[in-house]
C-alpha cells in the first residue's frame, strides 16, 4: 500500500500535501533519491543515503536527521507499506519560506518519504531494447548545477525527454556541455565492445548511479574488463551493445540510436547477462 511520511507523520495518497511556500516547489531547492526494494529488502540503502547527504552538502542543506535516523525512517516506512517490491522516493526540500529565493528564510528543511511502485516502459522493451535519440539539450554544466547533485532541478532532463517524446522514441541520450556522452534522462549509460564495459567516469560531471556502480562490480566479477573514460557518440554507434542503468530502469538495452541499429538491433547478450546477474544480486538474501 502506498505509504507517505512527511516531517514526522504518515499520510496516504489523498492526504499527503506540501505547502505552496516550500522552496522545493517554488525553486526546485532540494535533493532526492530513488531507491528500490526487492523481495523484502532495501537495495543499497547506505549508498543512496551517502549520495543524498553529499547532494545536500553540495547545496548547503542541513538534513534535520542523522544518517542512521534516516536509515531507520526509510526502513520503517517500507515495512509499514507491507510491499515486498517497492520504489521509494526520499526528498529533502529547503522547507517553507517566503516568496524570495533566500534560503535563510526557510528555518527547517522538510523530509518526505514515499513508498510506492514505478514502471518506466512495457516489459517487452527489456527484450527488444529501447529506441533512443541524442537530445539537443545537454545536461547542466558541471560548474553550474553539478550533475553529481541529485537535485530537484530536472528540467534539462525533462526538456531532453520532451524531445524524445516529440520524436516518438523511448528514451534520450544526453551530452555534456563539452559534447561528450553523459547519461540518459534518468539513467547512466554503458557501451560494450570486445567484452569491455565502457562508461563515462563518475567525476566528469554525471550522476554517479548506484545501479551503475553495482553493474560495474558485477561485470568485473563476471570477467568483463571495465574502462571509465570520456565517450563520444561514435563510441556508441560502433559498440557491440549499449545499455542503460538506473534504479527505476534497472538494466535495459538500447536497440537503436539516432536512427542507427546498435549491435544486433535488440538487447544484446552482454546486456541480458548483466541484467540477469543484477536481478540475482538485488533479490539475494544474505
Ligand atoms: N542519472 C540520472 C540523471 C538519474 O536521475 C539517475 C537516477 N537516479 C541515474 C543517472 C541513475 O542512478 P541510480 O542508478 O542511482 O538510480
Amino acid at each position: 500500500m502506498t505509504t507517505i511520511w512527511i516531517d514526522g507523520k504518515y499520510y496516504d495518497r489523498n492526504t499527503a500535501v506540501v505547502s505552496v511556500f516550500d522552496h522545493g516547489l517554488l525553486y526546485g531547492d532540494g535533493v532526492f533519491e530513488g531507491i528500490r526494494a526487492y523481495s523484502g529488502r532495501l537495495f543499497r540503502l547506505d549508498a543512496h543515503l551517502d549520495r543524498l547527504y553529499g547532494s545536500a552538502k553540495g547545496i548547503c542543506l542541513d538534513i534535520p536527521m542523522t544518517k542512521p535516523e534516516l536509515h531507520a525512517l526509510v526502513t520503517e516506512a517500507y515495512a509499514k507499506s507491507q510491499m515486498r517490491d517497492a520504489y521509494i522516493r526520499l526528498v529533502v526540500t529547503r522547507g517553507v519560506g517566503d516568496l524570495g529565493l533566500d534560503p535563510r528564510k526557510c528555518p527547517k528543511p522538510s523530509i518526505i518519504c514515499i513508498v510506492d511502485t514505478i514502471r518506466l516502459w512495457p516489459a517487452d522493451r527489456y527484450e527488444q531494447g529501447l529506441v533512443c535519440l541524442t537530445a539537443a539539450t545537454p545536461i547542466s554544466h558541471k560548474e553550474s548545477l553539478s550533475p553529481r547533485i541529485k537535485s530537484l532541478n530536472y528540467l534539462a532532463h525533462i526538456l531532453a525527454k520532451i524531445e524524445g517524446i516529440a520524436a516518438s522514441v523511448d528514451e534520450v541520450i544526453m551530452l555534456d556541455s563539452a559534447g561528450y556522452v553523459a547519461e540518459a534522462s534518468g539513467m547512466n549509460l554503458m557501451a560494450v565492445s570486445n567484452h569491455t564495459l565502457r562508461t563515462p567516469p563518475p567525476y566528469s560531471g554525471i550522476l554517479r548511479g548506484v545501479t551503475r556502480d553495482a553493474v560495474l562490480e558485477i561485470g568485473r566479477d563476471a570477467g568483463y574488463a571495465v574502462e571509465q573514460l570520456p565517450l563520444n557518440r561514435y563510441d556508441l554507434y560502433t559498440a557491440d551493445e549499449v545499455f542503460l542503468t538506473g534504479t527505476a530502469a534497472e538494466v535495459v538495452g538500447v536497440s537503436r540510436l539516432d536512427g542507427r541499429a546498435i549491435g544486433c538491433g535488440r538487447a544484446g547478450p552482454v546486456t541480458k547477462d548483466l541484467a540477469a546477474r543484477f536481478r540475482a544480486l538485488a533479490n539475494r538474501h544474505d
